[in-house]
């Protein structure tokens, strides 16, 4: 009996897992060192309202110094598991103010929001808003142009709290995009009552929109509903012209994806805005 329990046991602690377990172990370590030592870096995708570039979404990258590049859907749920999202979530949130601070008296590029993507984890701490607070008092960036994604299972947790700092955030001129929106579970009479700005369309339903005729109704019913409660619905992954076509004539006149950009380094970013900026009006005679 002894024997068979500690076979159990033994076959609970096999290799692979083992190595599974290591390998996470090290990546959190790496994670640790990576945010101090400047491993981590904001990229940015356009995003496209009516043919004009308005806005952009932050995106992290993380360069490993051996591993080469890991891609977010690698280490962010790790991240959200250990802990250290909130030291992420800080680090992106401050990178992303120190943009906008920089682009803030560019003609053009000071006329770009930029969005930051929030987990669940760091949006529930109880100091998320001062945070945000201090990333923008720190850097001197306009609140006014800073848009936090929130997904919809985060806004299912704590109702009334998540409400209260959406509402104070707000106060201070802060937006908010509902991101993947389609995939979790919102109630209707819940959306109504949150102050957001934006409606993103999850890139599964924008995917199969011109074949698969139950995304086209979703995608149509999602740009309905938004734009009936005032939001702007952004679709995002578009990567063909007759998705963004397909959109447009749905009403969704906002879309991020590869048809545009894929998500850029800075230099490369502002050079794609100021390539698409419409050219200053000419000079009345
Ligand atoms: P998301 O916020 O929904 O971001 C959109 C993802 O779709 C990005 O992937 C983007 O590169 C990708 N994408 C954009 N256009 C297209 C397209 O046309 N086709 C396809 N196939 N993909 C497109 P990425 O950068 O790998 O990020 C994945 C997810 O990781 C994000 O989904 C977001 O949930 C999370 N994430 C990324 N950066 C951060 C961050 O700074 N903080 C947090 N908490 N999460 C982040
Ligand atoms: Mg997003
Ligand atoms: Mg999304
Ligand atoms: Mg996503």
């Amino acid at each position: 009996e002894a024997k068979a329990a500690g076979r159990n046991a033994l076959r609970f602690f096999d290799p692979q897992m083992q190595a599974q377990m290591s390998e996470r172990v090290a990546l959190e370590k790496d994670m640790r060192t990576g945010l101090q030592a400047g491993h981590f870096e904001l990229y940015y995708q356009p995003k496209m309202v009516r043919g004009r570039i308005t806005g952009a979404e932050a995106l992290v990258r993380w360069r490993h110094p051996v591993k080469g590049f890991i891609p977010p859907s690698e280490f962010i749920p790790l991240a959200e598991q250990c802990g250290l999202i909130l030291r992420l979530g800080q680090w992106v949130l401050r990178a992303a103010c120190e943009r906008l601070a920089l682009w803030n008296a560019h003609p053009v590029l000071g006329q770009l929001s930029v969005a930051v993507n929030v987990s669940p984890r760091e949006f529930h701490e109880a100091s998320f808003v001062p945070q945000v607070l201090e990333a923008l008092a720190g850097t001197g960036a306009d609140a006014r142009r800073l848009r936090l994604e929130l997904t919809e299972g985060l806004l299912l947790q704590d109702v009334e709290d998540t409400i209260a700092k959406m509402v104070q955030l707000r106060g201070y001129g802060v937006g908010f995009a509902l991101d993947d929106f389609g995939t979790g579970y919102s109630s209707l009479a819940y959306l109504k009552r949150l102050p957001l700005h934006e409606l993103k369309i999850d890139q599964s339903f924008v995917r199969d929109v011109l074949t698969d005729p139950n995304d086209a109704v979703i995608a149509r019913t999602i740009v309905a509903l938004g734009t009936s409660l005032g939001l702007q619905v952004v679709a995002e992954g578009v990567e063909t012209e007759a998705q963004r076509s397909f959109l447009e004539r749905s009403g969704c006149h906002a879309w991020q994806g590869y048809l545009l950009s894929r998500p850029l380094p800075v230099p490369a970013f502002e050079d794609l805005v100021l390539e698409h900026a419409p050219d200053e009006a000419p000079e009345k005679v």
